[in-house]
Order: C-alpha cells, then sequence, then structure tokens
C-alpha cells in the first residue's frame, strides 16, 4: 500500500508479523461503519473500503484507480477543494452532501509521504441521515411549540429547583415587549417578580414542591419593557424527581393577564359605585319619605303619619286586648288671632303650641302631630282614661305656661281646647276601626268648645 503519514501508517509492514497485521487492518478498514478512501495528490482514488462502495453504489475495484469526476462526479468539486486545501496546507472543513434520501459528513485529513510531502488525502464518510432526521422533526416540534405558545400568548419556563436557575422561553421577552438579545439579567426564579407579589409566588412554589398542592398556580406582576407591569398567571407542574425523590425541576407556563385584571378592577369599581348610589337612593327615598311624613311649619309629623300610626297601634291594642287613648287638640279662637296678630305671628304660635304639646307627649311615651290647619292630634298607648285625661291637663296647663297673649279671647292668652277618647274593654266591641275613635274624640273636643273652651272632655262622659 503506497499509504504513508507522519506518524508511522498502521498500513506499514516494517514490524516482524507485518504481514498478519497488514491483513488484520484491511479487515477492520472494510468492516468499519464509516466510508473510507485515499485520494492521491490528483484526485484518483487509491483505495475505497467496503462500507465506502455501499454507500456510493461503486464497487471498490471500479473505483480505485479513477478520478474523482468519473466516480461521484456530483461531489467532486468537494473533494478537489479538500485536496486542494491540503496541498497548500489550509484547513480542511467537514463537509455536508446529499445523495438521494442520503446524507453524509464528508471529513478529510492530509497525508504526508515519508519526505514530508503531502501524498494525498484521506476522506471518512460518516452516515448522518438519522441524526439529520432527528434533527428536522426536533425543528418541526420547536415550531408547532412556539406557533401554540405565540398564538396563546403565553411562554414557557423550566425551573431548575437546586439552584433556583430559571430558563424562559423567547416569547417571555417577545410578549412582554423586552428586548429579544437583552441580557437574561434576571434568570433567577423570582427576581423579576414584583415586590409586593414576590411572598404569595414562593408561597404558591413552595405548596408545589412540597406537595401540598398537586400544581403550581400564582398571580403576580413582572416588568414590561416600555416600563409599568404585566400581571402574569403561571401554571406548572414539578416534572423531574431526584433518586431521594426530592423535586428537581419545575416546567411552568405563563400568560399575561393585565387585561382581565384591568376589566375586573373596573368591574369592581363599577360595582362599587353602583352599591354607593344604591346607598344615597336609599337615603334619599329616606328623606322624602320622612319629608312626606311631616309638616313643615311646626316639624311634627303630620296627618298622613299619624293615621299609620293609628292603624298600626289600634290593630296592635286589638290583638293584644290593649288601651288606646286618642286626643284631639284645637286652638281656640284661632281665627281671631290671625286677625288680630297676623297670619305670621299665627305661625309662628301654631310652632310654639306644637313644641308645648310635643314636650308632654314624649314624657309619656306618646305622639303628636298636625292634624291640619289649628289642630293637633295625640295617640298614647296602655292609657287609661283617667290617665289620659292627666296627660290632657298636663298639656292644658303647659299652653297656659306660655303666657301667650291673644286680645281675641275671653281670657286673653292662647289655649287649647281637648277631647279624649279611649279604646277599652268597655267600647272594643262597639268600636269598629281607627276612625270611630278618631271621631269619638273629635266629638269630645265639641263639647270642650260648647262648655267654653280651654277644658278637656272625655268621650262617654259628658260627650257623646
Ligand atoms: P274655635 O275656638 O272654635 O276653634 O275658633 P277658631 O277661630 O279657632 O276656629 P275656626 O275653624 O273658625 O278658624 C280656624 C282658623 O285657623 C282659620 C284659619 O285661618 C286658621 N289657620 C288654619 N291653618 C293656619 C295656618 O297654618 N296658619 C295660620 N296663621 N292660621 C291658620
Ligand atoms: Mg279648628
Ligand atoms: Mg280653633
Amino acid at each position: 500500500m503506497p499509504i504513508s503519514k507522519s506518524r508511522q501508517s498502521p498500513f506499514d509492514t516494517r514490524n516482524e508479523r507485518g504481514g498478519d497485521r497488514l491483513l488484520q487492518i484491511e479487515a477492520v478498514y472494510d468492516k468499519v461503519p464509516v466510508g473510507l478512501c485515499y485520494l492521491n495528490r490528483n484526485g484518483v482514488f487509491v483505495t475505497v473500503n467496503d462500507q465506502l462502495s455501499r454507500m456510493l453504489g461503486v464497487a471498490s475495484e471500479i473505483a480505485v484507480g479513477r478520478s474523482v469526476e468519473d466516480i461521484v462526479p456530483d461531489h467532486a468539486h468537494l473533494l478537489r477543494d479538500c485536496l486542494q486545501a491540503a496541498l497548500v496546507g489550509a484547513q480542511i472543513p467537514d463537509q455536508e452532501i446529499r445523495r438521494g434520501e442520503e446524507t453524509f459528513m464528508v471529513s478529510s485529513a492530509s497525508v504526508t509521504n515519508d519526505l514530508g510531502e503531502i501524498a494525498g488525502i484521506s476522506v471518512a464518510y460518516t452516515d448522518i441521515s438519522n441524526v439529520k432526521s432527528i434533527a428536522h422533526k426536533l425543528q418541526e416540534i420547536e415550531q408547532r411549540t412556539t406557533y401554540a405558545l405565540e398564538s396563546a400568548g403565553q411562554w414557557i419556563w423550566d425551573l431548575n429547583i437546586a439552584t433556583m436557575r430559571v430558563w424562559r422561553s423567547p416569547q417571555y421577552r417577545i410578549l412582554l415587549g423586552l428586548d429579544p438579545n437583552g441580557a437574561e439579567s434576571a434568570s433567577v426564579a423570582w427576581d423579576i417578580v414584583h415586590p409586593d407579589d414576590k411572598e404569595r409566588a414562593i408561597e404558591a412554589f413552595e405548596d408545589a414542591v412540597s406537595g401540598r398542592t398537586p400544581h403550581f398556580e400564582a398571580v403576580y406582576r413582572v416588568p414590561r419593557g416600555k416600563g409599568g407591569h404585566a400581571w402574569i398567571l403561571s401554571r406548572g407542574k414539578i416534572v423531574e424527581y431526584g433518586p431521594d425523590g426530592a423535586p428537581l425541576r419545575l416546567l411552568a407556563t405563563s400568560v399575561d393577564i393585565s387585561m382581565q385584571k384591568h376589566i375586573e378592577e373596573q368591574l369592581s369599581t363599577t360595582v362599587q359605585l353602583r352599591l354607593e348610589l344604591e346607598q344615597k337612593l336609599l337615603e334619599a327615598n329616606r328623606k322624602l319619605k320622612n319629608q312626606s311624613e311631616r309638616d313643615h311649619l311646626t316639624n311634627l309629623p303630620n296627618r298622613r303619619k299619624f293615621n299609620h300610626l293609628l292603624k298600626r297601634e289600634f290593630a296592635r291594642a286589638t290583638e293584644n286586648a290593649d288601651l288606646l287613648a286618642i286626643l284631639m287638640i284645637d286652638i281656640d279662637h284661632f281665627k281671631a288671632y290671625n286677625d288680630f296678630y297676623g297670619h305670621l305671628a299665627g305661625d309662628k304660635c301654631l310652632v310654639h303650641v306644637g313644641r308645648a304639646l310635643n314636650k308632654v307627649i314624649k314624657q309619656n311615651d306618646g305622639s303628636v302631630a298636625r292634624f291640619g290647619g289649628e289642630e293637633f292630634a295625640a295617640l298614647i298607648s296602655g292609657v287609661t282614661t283617667e290617665q289620659a285625661a292627666t296627660i290632657a291637663t298636663q298639656m292644658l296647663n303647659a299652653v297656659a305656661a306660655m303666657q301667650m297673649e291673644h286680645r281675641g279671647s275671653s281670657t286673653g292668652q292662647i289655649s287649647v281646647s281637648i277631647g279624649i277618647a279611649v279604646f277599652d274593654d268597655e267600647n272594643r266591641d262597639t268600636i269598629g276601626g281607627p276612625d270611630d275613635i278618631l271621631n269619638r274624640a273629635d266629638s269630645a273636643l265639641y263639647q270642650s268648645k260648647r262648655d267654653g273652651r280651654g277644658r278637656l272632655s272625655i268621650w262617654g262622659n259628658s260627650a257623646r
């Protein structure tokens, strides 16, 4: 064999068992799963092993002694380039060639003769079709994953639990508007998490690592490229455990949920506003109701309110067989008062009388209302006729105590007349409803007027 290299050639026969050794080496040369050949400096095949014969589909006897252009016209130029590089002492790069369905990696090395001159090149062909197909499949998987993540607005991160260092897929930078070529400054798990959310995120992580929760799930903020923060939702699970069962890797996805958060906040503001509005409306309604049940001049309950109270108390007294006293109170000679002192003074007088009556009624757990004009009505539950008469006397005295001048009255002072009717066991069967008892108090009032005013009368006694 005319092959010689700078080191002792394996084909060298100069050692003592050279013959045997040569045969062994030739056997190996033919059996290795790599295509091998030797080209002389003229680009002529000197040796071709069996594997290369198969790869090229050319018998070794045919190839040997023929030029690369004759045997492998499709990539002869490539072998020539390798030869040329070897002759000028340049680096010979590996080359990839495709032949039909197969892909080969072609590596060559220069071979020198005993004089140290370049004699040719040895060339190795490695079948990398399988590697290429795996690489292609991997690339397809990556393309699909990338598309799925990008269209779902998500990125993947992979956390090494021992080092707490994290790898994030490129979508992280794309989706958050970060510089895609920026240095991975925050490759430690929680570095990018907003300080206010860190504790929550770490807690969720520790729950997943300890197995308290089957998955990791946390919502937190991370910085955006253009400033500010994005709300993100991360979900993940432990995908790898050590031989001792300790978790090694957490694989997770994150998605930007800022928009949902924004809508949630707006909704909560709207709900809050609605609640406040409802509260204001209720308050306004309450005021309106209060106003509709009050007399504007005296600020006492009006006739409407009194009728409600009377209805309620009458029902209660009926049900509980309780007592209920009604007092009708009318200012004496009030028309004349207006005539003497004017309408405005008349209004003031009404306010003062109302106050005096209210003071007495409050001390007796009852209610007094302006019933209309210069007439008032009072209601006291659970009192006897005698007790009602005592309260009415207190009212007469309270009005008298004001010592309000009234030149139109024979007494020279403002006075009131009172009529009393009490719903009790004696009349329980004869009184049909609240109006009946009111009418009786009114009749008693007119009895007081007839009897000379400034006094009280009780229905059933003198009044009928
Ligand atoms: P009597 O002693 O019989 O009750 O005589 P009176 O003059 O009080 O009774 P009358 O029913 O004849 O007159 C009631 C007067 O009350 C007539 C009306 O001008 C006056 N009056 C009614 N409401 C008001 C009011 O809101 N303000 C003023 N200033 N006067 C009123
Ligand atoms: Mg009157
Ligand atoms: Mg009157």
